[in-house]
């Protein structure tokens, strides 16, 4: 079988200007979520980060990527606009996406979202635990009714996204708070997952189970048939399926490209 292709895309900018993260995370954030993903042989790796040229999201790299990760948040408005777009066409074409963390205020996140994606928060390296809400669906594969973080952000409600298709996960948080820290949509042809845990002071992506999830949901992600092609054809009368005559006045010309 062809291994799925996955691009991680870390932004890349904590673990280098702050000590104590590099420590966490001597190969970078990314760096960790893809020694994480290599524990299993169904993947062939990539890393995209902010500074490269195009933030390493060619067309070339998103045309070859099946299902692209997504780390950021200092730097949300350092990222082109174009790329966003880039990226955008691609999930509409059916290429998975997981958004981690304060991804939720990346660009990309909010552009196919459509929502504010806002949230409350608190940094007090209190335990989270994740309360799986559906333990048939493939990106719980192998948990048990919950798992815990030692140290986490807390991320709480309201959670301004729109309604998720599928609720996989729910945190509580050791200061009271709840938050949907799992949660699908459909956009275009591409899947979309978004998963809460992974704040940088923390050393969230070294965790089995956090492990395990970004493992099974990189698979779950990954297309499922042929690119969804978006320029609307026009359909000529002597090609449409079955035998009609034209009838009335008409704007267009026959064959016309593109949606006028
Ligand atoms: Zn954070």
């Amino acid at each position: 079988m062809a291994k799925i292709s996955v691009t991680v895309w870390g932004e890349n900018v904590h673990e280098r200007k702050v000590e104590f993260i590099r420590k966490i995370y001597p190969s970078g954030m990314h760096g960790c979520i893809v020694e994480g993903l290599q524990e299993s042989s169904d993947f062939s790796v990539g890393t995209a980060t902010l500074e490269q040229p195009e933030h390493g999201l060619t067309e070339k790299v998103l045309a070859a990527t099946d299902v692209l990760l997504w780390w950021g948040h200092c730097a949300h408005g350092d990222v082109q606009d174009a790329i966003v777009e880039r990226v955008v066409k691609r999930v509409n074409e059916g290429m998975g996406l997981i958004v981690l963390h304060s991804g939720h205020y990346s660009k990309v996140f909010k552009r196919l979202l459509g929502t504010t994606c806002s949230l409350t928060w608190r940094e007090a390296g209190e335990k989270e635990r994740l309360w799986v809400c559906n333990p048939a669906h493939p990106i719980a594969a192998g948990l048990g009714p919950y798992f815990e973080l030692a140290e986490e952000e807390m991320y709480g409600e309201p959670f301004g996204i729109p309604t998720p298709d599928e609720q996989i996960f729910i945190s509580w948080f050791e200061g009271g708070e709840v938050f949907r820290s799992g949660a699908t949509w459909k956009r275009g042809a591409g899947k979309i997952f978004y998963f809460r845990p992974g704040h940088e002071s923390y050393p969230t992506y070294h965790d089995s189970n956090v492990k395990l999830v970004l493992k099974n949901a990189a698979r779950w992600a990954a297309p499922e048939g042929p690119r969804w092609i978006d320029e609307a054809p026009n359909i000529p009368v002597d090609k449409a399926p079955e035998r009609i005559e034209l009838k009335g006045q008409t704007l267009h010309k026959a064959g016309e490209a593109g949606f006028k």
